[in-house]
């Protein structure tokens, strides 16, 4: 089977990470700044602790961001970044901050919980910082607990908190759905731009991008590759003595086989009409000419029919190898003008035909 290319719902995956990352080590650098503002307010404040703490919280921030840069791991950047910001949270509540105004930083986390995680997780640790949060509210005359909140900043805290989750939950699901949607779309276009809907092969134009890649690997590391344009021989006769319907199927069959004969990182394609190109990487003259050779026998003796009647088929090709011309156009030329000559000489048949060392008589190269 020819080979599939990267699914363009990784390649999304990864720009999304990728942009996910940069939007991190702005807002890392963001709550740097704040930390090292708000400490310094509170140093001037004579809240030293309150300033060395907020300090310290700047300097994990920084430390997240250079092992980051060292690793590049970017769940580890997310992960810390969460832990990072959500213990400082917990701090601002636990103290009350400057002013017993600590817990409206909260307001931070929901939205950036869901952006960064998936929702199930967001949920589960909003949900976690929240009980923290009111264990602390609860209980003021736990050891670490030096705030004391009133019971309508306590109620008021929690009713808007619990609306502003419940929001970001409902536009974060439907930003994903609408990204998944989309993702789906953009993939469905690909396929159907690139691929030929009869056969579900390559279409030509796929083939044409294929074919410039190759070249491109060509001209870079001296890979060779060659093609093979193939013809099914007196087809009309099929349409017109069995129906429409009938030559379809054929069409169907013959990719099915061709598919099954040529390796993974070969790639055939419906070139036009009953025509199809074999673009073989890494693969000499003679090579493919053995290859098209083998897909010539296994198709006259495959048993094509529809509807319960036998339909005999052969094909015609002209191979061709890049070596031998060095430009895409060229390289089609030539593998045409082979198949021309193949039809020419009765059908049924590769063309150029070359002697080799196996079969003791055979084709001789042009
Ligand atoms: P030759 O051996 O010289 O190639 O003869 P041929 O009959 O195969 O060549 P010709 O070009 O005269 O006819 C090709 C036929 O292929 C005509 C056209 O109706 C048929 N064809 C092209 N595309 C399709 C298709 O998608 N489905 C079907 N059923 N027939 C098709
Ligand atoms: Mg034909
Ligand atoms: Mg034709």
């Amino acid at each position: 089977m020819a080979s599939l290319q990267q699914p363009s719902h990784q390649i999304a995956d990864e720009s999304e990470e990728a942009r996910v990352s940069r939007l991190l080590t702005g807002l890392s650098v963001m709550a740097v700044l704040f930390l090292l503002g708000i400490g310094g307010k509170a140093w001037f404040a004579e809240h030293h602790t309150h300033a060395w703490v907020l300090w310290a919280f700047g300097a994990f921030v920084v430390a997240n961001m250079l092992v980051y840069a060292q690793t590049g791991n970017r769940a580890r950047q997310k992960g810390g970044l969460i832990s990072i910001v959500g213990l400082l949270f917990g701090y601002l509540i636990i103290t009350g901050g400057e002013s017993n105004t600590g817990p409206l930083w909260f307001y931070v986390f929901p939205p950036l919980l869901f952006y960064l995680t998936d929702l199930k997780t967001g949920t589960a640790v909003l949900l976690f910082c929240v009980l923290i949060a009111v264990v602390v509210f609860q209980f003021p005359q736990l050891p670490f607990v030096t705030a004391e909140y009133s019971t309508d900043f306590k109620i008021r805290f929690f009713a808007t908190l619990a609306f502003e989750s419940i929001f970001c939950f409902v536009l974060e699901a439907s930003r994903l759905n609408a990204r998944k949607e989309l993702m789906d779309m953009a993939l469905a276009h690909k396929f159907a731009a690139s691929t030929d809907e009869l056969t579900g092969l390559s279409n030509r134009r796929d083939m044409h991008h294929r074919l410039n890649e190759e070249l491109s690997r060509y001209q870079r590391s001296g890979h060779h590759f060659s093609v093979a344009l193939i013809d099914l021989d007196l087809f009309k006769q099929i349409n017109d003595r069995h129906g429409h319907d009938a030559g379809d199927q054929v069409l169907r069959d013959f990719a099915a086989l061709m598919q099954s004969v040529i390796r993974q990182t070969d790639v055939a394609a419906r070139w036009g009409g009953e025509e199809f190109l074999i673009l073989l990487p890494d693969t000499s003259l003679l090579q493919a000419l053995t290859l098209a050779e083998r897909l010539r026998q296994r198709v006259s003796r495959h048993e094509f029919s529809f509807a319960g009647q036998a339909m005999p088929v052969t094909i015609s090709a002209g191979v061709c190898s890049i070596a031998k011309t060095g430009s895409i156009n060229e390289l089609l030329k030539q593998a045409d003008l082979h198949l021309y000559s193949a039809k020419e000489s009765g059908r049924d048949r590769i063309a150029p035909r070359v002697r080799t060392q196996e079969s003791g008589t055979a084709l001789a190269d042009n």
